[in-house]
């Protein structure tokens, strides 16, 4: 089995292995495995190894970074100066980002090595890595199965083990929902907690950033890198940043979790509820105090973030218009025909989709109808969640109502596909942190469970996430791969 980030830290600094070793040893695997997974769209040995050999020399002066040495991949919506940033879209096929999104400047500033970009859906609109221009991700733990998106390629990176953490991004579910299809742990922060400057915006009052990796600790590592204020970003917080790693180890005797009922209700497989029933006995059993509770307004979280996501994409994505960024159509007649040709030749089919609903909700005449009516619902949704948040610390659910599907299988059926993020989309809505764990398998697929906190309660979720990690082996399974 591949080792974890933090396992990789301790043998680093004890020179069990060098950083260009072990950087060596992932980018084989990724060039052994990634012709059938797919989940990068570019390999930067290069500057993984000059990264390296740097990370090496600052390990032997003693002056090492949290994860100096340790090598990481990072979704292909991050800015990466002098790298192609795809955003998997053909419109931003040939751009090569000018500077570091905050997010990968504080990666370089720790010390991470950069082993490449991962692939995920276009724009990072979807919910199984099939809209990208790169082609569909294969999930590690079978093959004819999508590995869930948006950040598709991350989570199958790390539960595939050509990576001990990624990045992503989480506008509506996509850290959590293919952590959950890929069996690894990913969490979503509070809104504000993780800087977007440099983060290619989808839906910018909604999109976060997170990492993926085996564990709740390796992700409070990694989460402790890209958590914090940034100047460059004007909804980014200035709430302190705890120590996300001392806070792992509390237990959670007397926590109060919560069971939304409507997350229990039609639509979810009954093979996952019993998995999670499973997982709750195991939480009871380390002290968690269980209680039922009700989000009543869940049912409007999809169509309320379909309309607010699909108007904040069509104004976010006017920017790519043939004449700045990207991909430019071949002898254009006049302005209007470059703008036209260019957007409709560099645009995949679901992003078209959205820009053209998203435009139409904004429009005179419908702006109050559907926008505005969404804003309000919007502040239901939140509400509901503050009102749960009197009773109980966290709440708990599944991450998804079914497992992986398989490749194909909702590409002809928008709304089946927009349904499986059921369960995660409210919390963007709200603002709210939240993680996905792995609990199980059905069919031989990963099941995650969903944990919601309380506004910058990160730390509350990793250390539940971490207790249960500590009397489980889930989250340290791995895949058999098909070479
Ligand atoms: N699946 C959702 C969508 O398609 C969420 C994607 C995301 O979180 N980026 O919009």
């Amino acid at each position: 089995m591949s080792l974890g980030v933090n396992e990789i830290r301790r043998g680093l600094a004890k020179g069990k292995f060098s950083s260009v070793e072990i950087t060596r040893d992932y980018l084989a695997r990724i060039a052994r495995y990634n012709p059938t997974l797919n989940c990068f769209i570019s390999v930067t040995d290069e500057i993984a190894l000059a990264q390296a050999r740097a990370a090496d020399a600052a390990l032997a002066k003693g002056n090492a970074g949290t994860l100096t040495g340790v090598p990481l991949a990072h979704k292909d919506l991050f800015c990466t100066d002098g790298v192609r940033t795809s955003c998997a879209s053909r419109i931003l096929d040939n751009f090569i980002a000018p500077y570091d999104a905050t997010v990968v400047a504080n990666f370089k500033r720790d010390g991470a090595v950069m082993l490449g970009k991962t692939n995920m859906d276009e724009f990072a609109m979807g919910s199984s890595n099939e809209n990208s221009y790169y082609g569909s991700v294969a999930n590690p733990w079978n093959t004819g199965h999508v590995p869930g998106g948006s950040s598709g390629g991350s989570a199958a990176a790390v539960a595939a083990g050509l990576a001990p953490g990624a990045t992503g991004t989480d506008t509506g579910g996509s850290i959590r929902q293919p952590a959950a299809l890929c069996g690894v742990t990913g969490i979503k922060p509070t809104y504000g907690r993780v800087s977007r400057y440099g983060m290619i915006a989808y839906g910018s009052s909604l999109d976060q950033g997170g990492p993926f990796a085996r564990s709740a600790e390796d992700c409070a590592l990694l989460l402790q890198t890209m958590s914090g204020f940034d100047a460059r970003d004007s909804t980014s917080s200035e709430q302190a940043v705890p120590d996300f790693g001392a806070a792992l180890g509390r237990g959670i005797d007397g926590l109060r979790i919560g069971l939304p009922k409507e997350y229990f209700a039609d639509g979810l497989d009954g093979r996952i509820a019993a998995v999670i029933e499973t997982a709750i006995g195991e939480l009871r059993r380390l002290g968690a105090d269980i209680r039922d509770i009700s989000l009543p307004n869940t049912r409007l979280s999809i169509p309320t973030y379909y309309v607010v996501a699909m108007a904040e994409c069509s104004s976010n994505l006017a920017r790519f218009d043939g004449v700045r960024f990207g991909y430019r159509c071949e002898n254009p007649v006049d302005l209007e025909d470059l703008y036209k040709r260019s957007r409709g030749e560099g645009f995949g089919a679901e992003v078209k989709r959205r820009i053209m609903i998203g435009t139409y909700a904004l429009s005179a005449g419908y702006y109050d109808a559907y926008y505005l009516k969404a804003q309000q619902l919007r502040r239901m949704i939140k509400d509901d969640f503050q009102q749960a948040f009197t009773d109980v610390d966290l709440i708990l659910g599944p991450t998804t109502p079914e497992v992986a599907f398989r490749i194909g299988a909702k590409t002809d059926d928008p709304v089946s596909m927009y349904l499986q993020d059921i369960y995660t989309i409210s919390l963007n809505l709200a603002g709210l942190p939240g993680m996905s764990l792995p609990v199980g398998f059905v069919d031989g697929l990963p099941v995650g469970m969903q944990l919601i906190g309380n506004y910058f309660d990160e730390a509350g979720l990793l250390n539940a996430a971490h207790s249960y990690q500590q009397v489980t082996d889930w989250h340290l399974q791995a895949p058999e791969l098909e070479a």
